[in-house]
């Protein structure tokens, strides 16, 4: 049977099945996919494994039935297989109605009573903790975040969120008001850009015959909250009056045990415009730090997009955009969003050739070679490159040894053997220098300095 012949076939054994089995068999029926018709039997598919059986048990002889009335041959018969592959699809969509149902059921939420009403319109409905990946960047940062919408002004007051732009720091800022918004609805969040609040308090403090009112609309504004996200403090203007205004909204909220939660692209001590008393009531609470995510976060970012889509793609495509994004979430998804949007435009797949072709990155890492990071690293260091990629031992020609295997592999994604190959070493020796780097990365800040250094001169961001 051609496939069209074949899907009508179905449609029409199916149509006849559904008006003669009882109701609640339906669900199993629905999924059922046709996948062949030969000698008499009509091989069906399905991901629901207790589909097939309860089919198979219980009305194995009613769908014989109709398949012998509608094919006309006695000895037909139906065969239902279960494919784990179609179960995945049928998972993927289920989670797709299941987020939109949370979706609907969070507006529902929102809408209980008007302050979260108007917090929820601020806020991005993206930027929830379940879009946001963990990855080792950023995993402290979330769960301190996650503490904090838990159990607000309890442990970690205020907490300041710093990292360079398109390092997440919006998106986990306002997942702490979502969460709120959702478990805890009777609590009032505000979330506001700086330049916002900056620019609400020029206006309300203007001289005139209602400033008095005005100001004091402008304190309940931000006082009479239970939870306030400031976005972006590195924006605050350095005037005299602003200052003391941000002050004391800090201090009110403070004195009544309110959380704040504040996002910055620097640590307070490097904001210029900040005064001293800020300053030390930004560092009284919990810093924590959105750094560059590695290869493997970058990949699960775009993943978690295209999963979420009904795109068809090549995990190579994927991976050809997290290799040559490396600076930027916000890129990395505007990079993956671009290519997406062409696959769908052209009706096609998204596979690596079309991601090369629209990216055109030209690899924007591949200029950066073994050579090249190894010059680099020993520049940095003041040591000779024959001794990185010789032997001598020695604490500093070490590290630079190991950041530079490390780098290697980070930058150029080549293969623990071709890295053992240049460095004339064994592939195992490559593999620990990597690990401990990677290891050390978190809880050493002279490496972590090291590295960011040595990529600026390698001008990967
Ligand atoms: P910032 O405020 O630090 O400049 P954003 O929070 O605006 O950065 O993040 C930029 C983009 O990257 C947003 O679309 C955000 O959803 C996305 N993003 C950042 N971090 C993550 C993450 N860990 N998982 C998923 N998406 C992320
Ligand atoms: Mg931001």
């Amino acid at each position: 049977m051609e496939n069209i012949e074949l899907k009508r076939f179905w449609e029409k054994v199916k149509e006849e099945l559904i008006g003669m089995l009882p109701e609640n068999v339906h669900p199993w029926i629905y999924p059922l996919e046709v996948s062949g018709y030969d000698k008499g039997v009509l091989t069906l598919v399905t991901g629901q494994m207790m589909g097939r059986d309860l089919l198979r048990k219980s009305h194995s002889k009613q769908m014989n039935d109709v398949l012998v009335k509608i094919s006309g041959n006695p000895d037909s018969r139906i065969v239902i297989i279960y494919d784990e592959s179609a179960a995945k699809t049928l998972k993927k969509e289920n989670d797709k109605l299941l987020k939109k149902a949370s979706e609907a059921m969070y507006k529902e939420k929102a809408i209980e009573n008007l302050t979260n009403m108007q917090s929820a319109a601020n806020l991005n409905l993206k930027y929830k903790f379940e879009n946001f990946v963990v990855g080792d960047n950023n995993k402290f940062a979330h769960a301190a975040a996650l503490s904090v919408a838990k159990c607000p002004a309890t442990k970690y007051n205020p907490l300041f969120i710093y990292g360079k732009s398109g390092l997440g720091k919006t998106h986990l800022m306002q997942a702490i008001g979502h969460y709120t918004i959702f478990n805890n609805p009777k609590l009032k969040v505000k979330y506001t850009k700086t330049e916002d609040y900056v620019n609400d308090f020029i206006s309300n403090s203007r001289n005139s015959k209602d400033t008095i009112e005005n100001m004091s609309k402008f304190n309940k504004k931000y006082t009479n909250i239970d939870i306030i996200l400031i976005d972006d403090i590195q924006f605050i203007e350095s005037k005299t009056k602003t200052m003391a205004q941000i002050q004391h909204t800090f201090d009110t909220l403070y004195n009544k045990n309110k959380q704040i939660v504040i996002t910055s692209d620097r640590l307070p001590k490097d904001i210029p415009t900040l005064t001293a008393a800020l300053c030390s009531r930004f560092e009284m609470g919990l810093m924590v730090e959105l750094t560059l995510p590695d290869f493997e976060t970058r990949l699960a970012i775009i993943k978690k997009l295209a999963d979420d889509s009904d795109l068809k793609y090549e995990q190579a495509a994927l991976e050809y955009i997290a290799e040559n994004f490396v600076n930027n979430i916000r890129e990395l998804e505007g990079a993956y969003t671009k290519a997406s949007a062409y696959a769908e435009i052209t009706e096609q797949d998204l596979t690596l050739k079309l991601a090369k072709e629209v990216l055109k990155c030209k690899d924007c890492n591949t200029n950066i070679t073994f050579d090249k990071i190894t010059r680099i690293t020993s520049n940095y260091y003041n040591i000779d490159i024959d001794d990185i990629k010789g032997n001598p031992k020695g604490q500093k020609v070490s590290t630079a040894r190991h950041i530079a295997i490390y780098l290697c592999r980070e930058l150029t994604k080549k293969s623990f053997v071709n890295i053992a190959e240049y460095f004339n070493k064994k592939h195992t020796t490559i593999m620990f220098a990597h690990e401990k780097i990677k290891n050390e990365l978190k809880i050493n800040k002279d490496i972590s300095t090291a590295i960011r250094e040595i990529k600026q001169a390698l001008k990967v961001f």
